[in-house]
């Protein structure tokens, strides 16, 4: 054996060498002393059996123990830290931190809505009093008029709502009706809660009923038995039907569009709604 190599490493590594290596490599035939280049092969097989052995240990103590930053040796090496290091989770690490859920928080029952861009609103009415998104407009009119040429008379009530819209609907309302805020938000969104802000959303009236505006008797009018059969078909929807599982109130003339990719991932992405 090659004593002078022998002597610079710890006796108990080296005597683990020969279990450590790979069989293929340990199977190698080393030559006898007394070739120079044959001794310099041989110090080699021997550091790299080494090197693998120090590797060994340290992916087991990493394992183990987590005894290695991230930037160490073992870490760069293996193919997945991630599960790894969170086998120790009394060691709190920047990677390991767990990311936050992406199921919204819900405010009363009401989930929060960004507000549309101006740019994108289009009015539905002749006096520009109610606006929808481009694309929920131009379905909307496809439809109102689908329903007149059957004799039913669309009232668009409402569209979009800035959040300062949203401001007087939920708080003046409610001090005016001296509701509290639950109670308020059984018909009405807080600011930044409804769907009126998405620009995807439209409060119906039938222009030949408007005593049912806005009213769960809605129910009772032409218009709601037409969008009941029909709206499916301009890829409209009751966003409140009765026990919906937000636990808002039931509201017939609340409806929503979800005809392309946006307006659908606006209220279905991240929006299972824990009850
Ligand atoms: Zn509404």
């Amino acid at each position: 054996m090659d004593n002078a190599s022998l002597s610079r490493k710890p006796p108990q590594a080296s005597e683990l060498v020969a279990d450590e290596i790979p069989e293929a490599v340990r199977d190698h035939p080393y030559p006898e002393a007394g070739q120079s280049q044959s001794k310099k092969k041989g110090l080699i097989w021997k550091l790299l059996g080494l090197a693998a052995l120090a590797f060994g240990v340290s992916i087991w103590l990493h394992l183990n123990f987590n005894l290695f930053p991230a930037t160490s040796q073992a870490e760069q090496t293996q193919q997945n830290p991630a599960p790894t290091s969170s086998a120790s989770p009394s060691v709190p690490s920047p990677a390991t931190t767990p990311k936050v859920p992406a199921v919204p928080e819900n405010l009363l029952g009401h989930l929060p809505y960004p507000e549309a861009p101006a740019k994108d609103l289009v009015s539905v009415t002749s006096d520009g009093s109610v606006k929808l998104r481009s694309s929920a407009a131009a379905k909307y009119q496809e439809m109102a008029n689908a329903a007149a040429a059957s004799g039913v008379y669309f009232a668009p009530i409402s569209g979009f709502r800035s959040l300062q819209d949203q401001q007087h609907v939920f708080f003046d309302v409610k001090a005016e009706r001296r509701q509290n805020a639950s109670k308020r938000a059984e018909v009405s969104a807080p600011p930044g809660y409804s769907e009126h802000h998405t620009g995807y959303a439209i409060d119906i009236g039938d222009g030949s009923a408007p005593e049912h505006n806005l009213s769960p008797s809605f129910e009772n009018t032409q218009a709601f038995e037409w969008l009941e059969a029909n709206a499916v078909a301009f890829s409209f929807e009751m966003s409140f039907p009765k026990n919906n599982r937000q636990g808002v109130s039931y509201e017939p003339w609340h409806w929503r569009f979800v005809g392309d990719k946006q307006s659908l991932e606006t209220f279905y992405k991240a929006h299972s709604m824990k009850k």
